[in-house]
This record gives C-alpha cells, structure tokens and sequence, in this order.
C-alpha cells in the first residue's frame, strides 16, 4: 500500500485494477537516470499503449496527483527525497514506423540511437549528428536535443501529445523549439513524434555515425555516470572553457566531481546524492561568476523534493 502524501490507497487501487501495464511504488529513481541518484518515486508507471496512457493521466487529474515523465533520464537531476506523486515511464513506447516519403513515426520511449540505426539501415539521413546521445525519442523533443549543429527540433513534422482527454497531434511549430527546449502544453506527455528525414547513401551514412560516435568516446568518454553537459552554453560561450577558467575542471562535493575530462560534466564518483551535485553546481556557478561575470544557467532538469521532506 502507498504510503506518500500525493497518492491515496483509491488512486493506487484504481490504478492497479485498470492499469495493463505496470503500477509500482516506491521505486528507486537512481536507477532511471544516467548519474544513478535520486530518491524513490510515490508512484512508478508503465503504460503499455496509447489507451493505458490516457487512462493514467485521466485517474492523476481526478486525484490531482502531480506526476513527471522520463525517458532515459539522461537529463535530469532528480533530488534524493524522490518524487512526491507518479513517474510515467515510456518504455513500451518503442515502436518505428516508416514510410515511403522518408517519414517515420516513432515511439516516445524509443531509443534515439536505435531510431537513428533503424533509419540508416534504410537509407535515411537527418538523425547522425546526434549520435551518442543516451536519450529517448520523447525525451530528445522535449529537450530539443542537439549536437554538432543540428537539433532534433528541425526534424519534427508533428507530436503526439497524450492527456487525460485523449491523443492530440500538434505540429512541430506550435511547440516553439529553442536552445534545449520545447514549449509541451501542461497536462501532456509525448507518446510520439513524427520526423522527415531525408534519403541518403546508406555506407555515407553509416560512416557518418561511426565517426560520431567515435568522436564522442574521445571527447566525452568520462567513464563515470553522469548527464552530459551540466550547463547550458551562454551566447558565444562554451560553458566548458568558462569552467575551465575558473579553474573548477576536478572540483569535487561530497561524491561528485567536476569531470577531469570534461569541464561541463559532472560525475558521480560513486555513492553521489543530488544534495552534492548541487552543491558543486553552486560552487562552480559562483566561481563562474566571479571569475567571468557570466552566470551560468542549467541545462539539467533538476526534480523531485529534497530528503527532508
Ligand atoms: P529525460 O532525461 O528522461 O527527461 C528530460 C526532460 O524531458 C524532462 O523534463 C522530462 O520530463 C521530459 N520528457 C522526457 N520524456 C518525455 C515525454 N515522453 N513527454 C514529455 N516530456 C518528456 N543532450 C544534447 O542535447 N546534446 C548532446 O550532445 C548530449 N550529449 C549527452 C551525452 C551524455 C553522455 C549524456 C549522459 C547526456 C547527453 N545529453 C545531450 C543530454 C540528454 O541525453 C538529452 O537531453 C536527451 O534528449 C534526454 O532524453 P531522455 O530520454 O533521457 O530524457
């Protein structure tokens, strides 16, 4: 039985009769993101299609249970209190549908990196320059991921938006892509994205990859968990060499450390809590600061409630 606040034994109970897919509390959020911290979440879901989905947010709004969805959790800093309410989880949200015009249709939950393999087994180009990226399909719009100059934003035709209501299709300038972010209306979780992509030589393509990823290896292999770039880059600025002038390249709090590899990563040396990732987020922002008079924003999603409460 649920103990938290944001969710009452009728919530879990109805959900537990109607929900198909999976209903669990209490689950550990570090292992649903890539630093491996956070606290336990009230509610765990899983829907398993489109009708469960609807179905999910329909009961959270009559209980007005807060809830968040995740993808991969390559982005976010959830705080070791946990979540105070439901985690929608996307994971059997994988499907991939192509046609013949070089469009696909793809599941929330789907890999990036698979939907970018699947697509360049067929020929179809537009994906590569975000090869690496650990993210969802879902969580890739929601950021407006990006690398090497091309942001998963331009390949959008339309979203799927699921709300307690039903299934909306939205197309992709009504949700204002900007520098790592999309304007979602509230109330709505991605369930999928249609994308245009452009056909191409499949060896090309392929290559184009592989050199990417290797790329990747080198420049960001940081073998430690972590969530990528911490901070945004200011206009003209890479937050990196910011990081790196203010001599906070190594820096550590409790168990996290500025990456020795990387100046805009931080990892989790093992055992981290989100209280020490912010805590070091603070102190190399403040040293930023000082040393540049350039105050450096987050690109990490920094979620859920402290322990304490
Ligand atoms: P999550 O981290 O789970 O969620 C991120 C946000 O999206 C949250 O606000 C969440 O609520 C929301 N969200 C997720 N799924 C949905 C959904 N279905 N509906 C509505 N909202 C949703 N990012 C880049 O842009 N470029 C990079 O080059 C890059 N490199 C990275 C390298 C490493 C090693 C790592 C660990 C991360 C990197 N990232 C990069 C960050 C991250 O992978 C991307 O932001 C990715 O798109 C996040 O996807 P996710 O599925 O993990 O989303």
């Amino acid at each position: 039985m649920p103990k938290a606040g944001a969710v009452t034994n009728r919530l879990f109970d109805k959900l537990q009769q109607t929900l198909r897919g999976q209903v669990a509390i209490a689950e550990p959020l570090a292992k649903h993101t890539t630093w491996r911290i956070g606290g336990p979440a009230d509610l765990f879901l899983r829907p398993l299609d489109v009708a469960d989905l609807v179905n999910a947010l329909s009961l959270l709004r009559s209980h007005g249970t807060p809830w968040l969805a995740i993808g991969s959790g390559s982005n976010l800093l959830m705080r070791d209190g946990g979540f105070r309410g439901a985690i929608i989880h996307l994971g059997h949200f994988r499907d991939a549908v192509f046609d013949e015009s070089a469009r696909v249709r793809a599941g929330a939950g789907l890999g990036l990196m698979r939907l970018i393999r699947l697509a360049v087994e067929r020929g179809l180009g537009g994906l590569e320059p975000l090869a690496g990226i650990p993210g969802t399909v879902g969580g890739a719009v929601a950021m407006n991921a990006g690398a090497m100059g091309r942001e998963i934003g331009s390949l959008v035709d339309s979203v799927l938006l699921a709300g307690a209501d039903g299934i909306e299709e939205w197309p992709a300038d009504r949700l204002a892509f900007g520098y790592r972010r999309s304007t979602l209306p509230p109330g709505r979780v991605i369930s999928g994205v249609k994308l245009q992509l452009q056909p191409g030589n499949r060896e090309t393509l392929q290559q184009d990859v592989a050199v990417r990823l290797r790329h990747r290896r080198t420049a960001q292999g940081v073998g430690r968990p972590n969530a990528g770039s911490v901070f945004k880059n200011p206009p003209g600025e890479s937050a990196w060499k910011l990081v790196d002038q203010a001599g906070m390249r190594g820096a550590r709090a409790g168990q996290a450390q500025v990456s020795e590899l990387h100046g805009n990563f931080i990892v989790n040396l093992g055992g981290a809590t989100a209280e020490d990732v912010l805590t070091l987020i603070d102190l190399v922002r403040d040293r930023v600061e000082e040393m540049t008079g350039i105050r450096l924003e987050t690109e990490v999603r920094i979620v859920g409630s402290p322990k304490d409460l």
